[in-house]
């Protein structure tokens, strides 16, 4: 397995590691946005969330609001951006999941910004009925 994310897990490839537990893993991005920017990893490979178990994703959740806390306290940023990407179409460059927490500051000239064009509302409400019929229900 030559998965690079998997490589940083086992300590084949340096990181500069700032938290880890049973289940996750973060490290420093070594092309940071902006100062402070960092991944977390599920420890378990899956490549997209499409393959990752909920207990996974939970626990990366878990970690992306420990380290947004630290994060904070360590550098007064005053926001930050979770990033996450699935896919080459949706520009996932490494195959193993991993979550950006970007810090940012107002000005900072970064951004993920989009031009806000105003949706169909017919069109929305069709797409938004084709989703909700996928969305799987509970077991009781
Ligand atoms: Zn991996």
């Amino acid at each position: 397995m030559d998965c690079i994310f998997c490589q940083i897990r086992d300590g084949q490839i340096p990181s500069t590691r700032v938290y880890e537990d049973a289940l996750t893993l973060a490290f420093m991005d070594i092309n940071p946005v902006n100062e402070g920017h960092l991944l977390i990893i599920s420890k378990t490979h899956a490549e997209t969330i499409y393959d990752m178990s909920p207990p996974d994703l939970a626990a990366v959740s878990a970690t992306a609001k420990k380290m947004a806390e630290a994060i904070r306290q360590a550098l007064h940023s005053e926001g930050l951006n979770l990033y996450q990407a699935n896919g080459a179409a949706a520009s996932q460059v490494v195959p193993h999941f991993h979550l950006h927490l970007i810090p940012r500051w107002k000005g900072d000239g970064k951004g993920f910004d989009w031009k806000l064009v105003k949706g169909d509302p017919e069109r929305i409400r069709v797409t938004a009925e084709k989703i909700r019929a996928q969305v799987p229900t509970e077991r009781t």
